[in-house]
């Protein structure tokens, strides 16, 4: 019977699935970038590119600081954040309000990085990984920052233009809460 795996096996198996979702998240990044209107939405998603690629080059920082081969392992979890942001990609939505669907599924994907390094960085630490679990709290440190950054951008204006374009009839009559739904025409909202 084969021997049981441990928790270094499991953490050696979590960095080569964040490694892969890090590659995956380079292509993704740049598809956002591109579909964002708003300049410092795309900036935000230009910026977070980059900072994606030194998040790679870090990770075989820590493969090597384990003495571990470079090794990716398809993640299921980010493909699948990022199958859901292409199809909202293909809705046919007017520019603010595609905006903030860009960073509705920007934030899923860092949220799910958050998870994942979050756990790494535990697990790093509590096995005495000093040197990897300083650098992967490097990433996850970015990882949050790129998160904030989103939350600023949504409610910084984006969300409430999207809001205004979907619910422009009721802003025009200034009405109270209690007559607004008459106001709103059916299906879109
Ligand atoms: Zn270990
Ligand atoms: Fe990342
Ligand atoms: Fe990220």
């Amino acid at each position: 019977m084969a021997e049981a795996g441990t928790l270094h096996d499991a953490f050696i198996d979590e960095l080569r699935d964040a490694y892969d979702a890090e590659k995956q998240l380079t292509k993704a990044l740049a598809k956002l970038a591109k579909a964002a209107t708003n300049p410092k939405l795309r900036d935000a998603f230009e910026t977070h590119l980059e900072e994606t690629q030194r998040q790679i080059t870090r990770l075989e920082q820590v493969f090597e600081s384990l003495d571990e081969k470079v090794r990716g392992k398809h993640c299921d979890g980010i493909a699948g954040i990022i199958e859901e942001g292409k199809s909202v990609m293909e809705e046919n939505f007017d520019n603010t309000t595609m905006d903030a669907c860009l960073i509705a599924a920007g934030q899923r994907a860092e949220h799910y990085e958050m998870a994942a390094y979050g756990t790494l960085v535990a697990w790093a630490q509590t096995m005495g990984h000093t040197d990897a679990a300083r650098l992967l709290q490097q990433t996850l440190d970015e990882e949050k920052a790129a998160d904030k950054k989103l939350s600023g951008l949504a409610e910084g204006g984006i969300n409430k233009g999207a809001a205004n374009a979907a619910h422009a009839e009721d802003d025009e009559e200034l009405v109270g809460a209690g007559s607004a739904r008459k106001n709103s025409k059916s299906g879109r909202r």
